[in-house]
Formats: structure tokens, sequence, C-alpha cells
């Protein structure tokens, strides 16, 4: 038999191999029928009697879990019981079952389009992504209307490679690791819960393989590599022989990370560099710990904005600061104003489509164009600040004229909570991330006027060279080692030196274990990232010397071209790293 490749989204790393058990997750089929006016109070009825019914067993699984599991990945189940509160779905569904005379059934796969629709207009793959929770929860609710029984994890006998169309992340949650092996689906992508949470519980995973279920059967012998998103089916024996070595290599490379997990991240001559994590929730705090991470360096806001019709309060922006604040306190938050506008779009605040997003009425600008909605937040963050180490962060500042215009406001929204007497952090620090070049240009009067600074690169490297981070089709050109953004790197590096204020990185380039030493070699000291790659750069900066971290910078910035960077730093990785090289 031929061995057949498929290539999807990595959503969780390791190699597993295995026999595949097909999980049938097929969608279950429900007919939208007409109903008499007089039927109409019995089948809201029904439809009420199933949500309970979901909830109740959303509290059993929960039940079940809250022992084995770390807390931090209930509030996936508690997103879920809460959208069988939402309004939009609970009542939407019993709106139609009255006003157009349909059965429940109907009614709710109506009310569930209608809300997908609406996740579909947002462009960041994170907030889209949570589409798939309404889904699955409607999915589980349509399941107890028409009585059909879900196959369970649980029915599983012996180890599996589970192959399904798409799973809950409540299916996740049931995993025994000691039985299900790892997991591919068709659908899925890196941000699905049900990513994020194989990923913190170690559980290797391959999303969005499209039509890996029609390429196996039940029995068939699989090899999942979760750090490529590659599954192949019936494997040749050269390949499975391969694959064997490249687990065990694996496995003793994640043994060698686990061990270090604890430890700080100290180069071999003492220095201290701070790994931080990036969040969107507050329930994602506690993956930060998890993955031996110490605080959070970005806590984007925009997911308050999102996924509603109307604005977040105040008291909504005070409870998600303070709860991130309290959980991770006494390390800092660093909760950055919210970039709306470019690719993330909020319904509430009425935002006319642009012709040039990413250049449009985006982050700052919009913040300070729309002042209302800004000192709401503003309020919310320096309550926060009196329960934790909250610290702020202005996005795309381009000038110092849009950083006084901040100072101002901030000045007056501190004397309104002076005069009410409420409680916050008078010192509380103030940075800009720098992600347009002019601001990098400037640093250094930039410097003199903040606390700190946090570099974006992902906008960074889009803004200088010209390049749509968005758009598939130059994302070729997208180059973290390009002599121009080096450069605008190190310039933003001296000026913080001289400044003497603390330099941030929380781009994705902080997170790609390729780049660690060049940029502690530049200056950074703070880097902040996706969790699961923090024990992959602690690794590095455990091992390196910052004599070597600052040879390989120098060298890096000296090359002409973006290739010759990527070669000079290859190699010192293949030399210093080669175990690690190979899983790059
Ligand atoms: C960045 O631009 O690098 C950044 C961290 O912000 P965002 O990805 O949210 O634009
Ligand atoms: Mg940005």
């Amino acid at each position: 038999m031929q061995e057949k490749v498929y290539t999807g989204i990595m959503a969780s790393p390791g190699i597993v191999i295995g026999r595949a058990y097909l999980l049938d997750r097929r969608k279950v089929v429900v007919a939208g029928q007409r109903i008499e006016e007089i039927s109409v109070k019995d089948e809201v009825a029904r439809f009420k009697r199933a949500i309970a019914l979901s909830k109740g067993q959303l509290e059993d699984l929960k039940k079940r879990f809250t022992k084995g599991l770390g807390k931090s990945h209930l509030y996936i189940l508690d997103t879920h019981i809460m959208l069988l509160e939402d309004k939009m779905l609970v009542d939407g569904t019993v709106k139609r079952v009255k006003e157009s005379h349909l059965n429940a059934e109907g009614a709710l796969k109506e009310t569930i389009e209608a809300i997908s629709l609406k996740f579909d207009t947002i462009e960041d793959e994170y907030l889209r992504e949570r589409k798939h929770d309404v889904e699955q929860v409607g999915e589980r609710v349509l399941r107890n209307l028409v009585g059909h029984k879900q196959e369970s994890l649980a029915d599983i006998k012996g180890e599996a490679v589970i192959i399904a169309h798409d799973l809950a992340p409540s299916d996740t949650l049931m995993m025994r690791k000691d039985k299900i092996l790892g997991f591919a689906t068709d659908a899925g992508s890196r941000t699905s819960h049900t990513a994020i949470l194989a990923r913190s519980l170690g559980i290797p995973a391959a999303v969005g393989l499209e039509n890996i279920t029609s390429a196996v059967k039940t029995g068939d012998v699989v090899i999942l590599d979760g750090i490529h998103g590659v599954v192949i089916v019936d494997p040749d024996e050269e390949t499975f022989l391969d694959y064997l070595k490249k687990q065990r290599r694996y496995k003793y490379f994640e043994q060698e990370l686990e061990n270090i997990k604890d430890l700080p991240a100290e180069t071999l001559d003492g220095k201290l560099i701070l790994l931080e994590g990036n969040i969107e929730l507050p329930e994602e705090v506690a993956s930060v710990a998890d993955h031996g991470g110490s605080g959070i360096g970005l806590y984007r806001t925009e997911f308050l904005f999102m996924n509603r019709l109307t604005l977040p309060t105040e008291e909504e922006h005070y409870a998600a600061y303070r709860q991130v604040a309290e959980r991770a306190a006494p390390q800092e938050v660093v909760v950055r104003t919210f970039d709306l506008g470019g690719d993330k779009i909020a319904v509430s605040t009425g935002f006319e489509k642009e012709s040039n997003p990413a250049l449009g009425l985006r982050a700052i600008r919009f913040s300070l164009k729309q002042q209302d909605i800004f000192r709401v937040q503003l309020r919310g963050i320096l309550r926060a600040s009196a329960h934790g180490n909250i610290k702020i962060l202005y996005p795309m500042i381009s000038g110092l004229h849009e950083l006084y215009a901040t100072k101002t406001i901030l000045a007056e929204v501190k004397a309104e909570l002076r005069a009410e007497g409420r409680a916050f952090n008078e010192q509380m620090q103030v940075g800009v991330m720098i992600e347009i070049p002019s601001a990098a240009l400037i640093a250094d009067l930039l410097a003199a006027e903040v606390d700190f600074f946090s570099v974006g690169t992902n906008d960074l490297i889009q803004y200088t060279l010209a390049i749509d981070r968005l758009n598939e089709h130059v994302a070729y050109m997208y180059e973290p080692l390009d002599p121009a953004v080096l450069r605008l790197l190190q310039m933003v590096s001296d000026a913080a030196r001289k400044a003497n204020i603390p330099l941030a990185m929380c781009g994705e380039m902080a997170g790609d274990p390729l780049y660690a030493a060049i940029l502690i070699g530049m200056g950074f000291t703070v880097l902040s990232m996706n969790v699961a790659s923090i024990p992959w750069v602690k690794k590095i900066i455990r091992s390196v010397r910052m004599q070597d971290a600052l040879e390989l910078a120098s060298l890096v910035l000296a090359q002409p071209t973006a290739e010759r960077s990527r070669q000079a730093a290859v190699q010192f990785m293949d030399e210093r790293f080669p175990e690690l090289a190979a899983e790059l």
C-alpha cells in the first residue's frame, strides 16, 4: 500500500505513531418544519428542556474534571455554559419559533447560522474562531433535541490516534493521555479552543487537514506529526523508521524542556531575561505560569469588544483587568489599550469600511478620535491597577503628538477618579508599542517620555517592508531578519539603553527560538510570546553566554541581506543546538 501524506496546521507539537480511530462527529441532520400556532408553547418548552439538559451535561463534565485538571482549562466549559444563557442564541431561537412558526430544531439552526454570519465578518483569527464555540454548543443542543446520543471518547478501547471532522473542547478535556495518543481533524485552526487546549494539555494534534476523515479508516496505521501539522497514512518502512527516530529525539528534547520549565531564564553568565506570555482572555493567565513564564507582557484587550453588539461597560473593563492582575500578581500585567480597526472590527463602534485599513483609523488613532470609548477603558485599567502590578501600553504610536494627547487624557481620567475617591495606582507605568517605523526613528524622543518600550514586530515588519501582514501573496517577503528591520530594532535598543528604560518585544518574533540569542544580544531584556514558545526560548537563553549573543547580534546586523542574516543565525543554532535545530 502506498503511503499518503496530508498536511494541515500544527495545533499542538509532538510525534505519535499508532492506529487510527475514526470518531463519528457528523453533524446532526435536522429538518426545519413549520408548526401550528397551537404547538408553539410546547415547542418552546421542548427547546428550553434541551438547553437545560445540555447545561446539565456540561456542568457534569465540569465536576468530573475539576479535580484531575488544572482549573485553568475549565473556563472553556464555562464559555459553553455561558453560551447556553446567551440572549442571541436562546431568545433568538424562541423568537423564531414564535414568529416564524418553526420547530425548535429549525429555529435553532437558523439562529446559529445568523450568529455565525456575524462572526464571519471579523478578520481577527482568534475571535473569528469563537464562532466554533457557538456551533459546538448548538450541535449539543440539537443532539439533545433529537435524542441523538453522541459517540464518546470513553468508548474507545486501547491506544488510538483520533481522527474526526471536528472536536469540541469538551472532547479534548475528556482525552486520557494514556489512551489518546493525539488527534487530527478536518476542521479547526491554531487558535481554536480545541487547539489551545491540546497545547496546554500536551496532546499532539494537527487540525485543518480538510479531508483526513475520508482518507482514514479505523485501524489504519498513522503517523501524526504535530510539529508540522502532518498526518501520514499507511507509512512505508523507511518513513516509519525515520519517524521513530524523530519521535525519540523529540521526547528526549521535551523532557529537557520540562526539566528547565521552572528555572529562571538566565544566560550561562547570569543575565536574567524576563519571559512573559501574550494573552487575550483572563482565563489564559494560568497557562503562562504553567509554561514557565513570569507575567503577562501583552494583554490584548480587543476581545472585550468583540462578539457583541454593545460596547463594554467600565465595570466589564475593570472586572477583566482586575481578574488578570490578581491572578498574575505579584508579576506584571501589561494591558494594551484596544487596537481596534485594521483587521479587528467591533460592530459596536460603528466602524466604516476603509480601503487601506492597516493605514487607517486604527489603534491609538481610533482611541483619540473616539475618546468616550477610550476614557471608559482607561478608567477600568486605572481602577484595576489598585489590585496588582498593572502597566499600560499604547498601540501604534507614530509620534510625540499622540503620546502627549494620551498623557493629557490619562491625567484627566486620573483627576476624575481622585475626585470620586476611587483607588488606583498613581505611579502606574506607561509604555508605548514601537510598531511603526516613525516611532523607531524617533525612539530617543519617545524614550524620554515613557517608562518602557515594547516592540511589536508583527506591525513593524509590515510597515517597514510595506507588506500586508494578512496577504498570503506577499507572505514570502515577511522577513524579521531584513537589514532594515534589524537596523530599526537596534535604533530602538540604543534609545532605550541611553534613557535607561526596559526594552521588551511582544511581536511573534520574540517567540521564535531562532531569534532568541540575537534579540538578547541586541539588548532586549523582556520577551513576551505565545505560551507554547516559552520553554523553547528559555532553553536557548539558558544555554548561551551574553558574549556569544552579542557577537551573533553584530554578525547578523552586519549582513547585507536577510538571507545572509538567516544563514548566520541558522549556523549558530546548528553549532550550539543541533538537537533543537532539527525541530525547528
Ligand atoms: C505587533 O504588532 O507585533 C503586536 C504585538 O500587536 P498585534 O499583533 O496585536 O498587532
Ligand atoms: Mg500591532
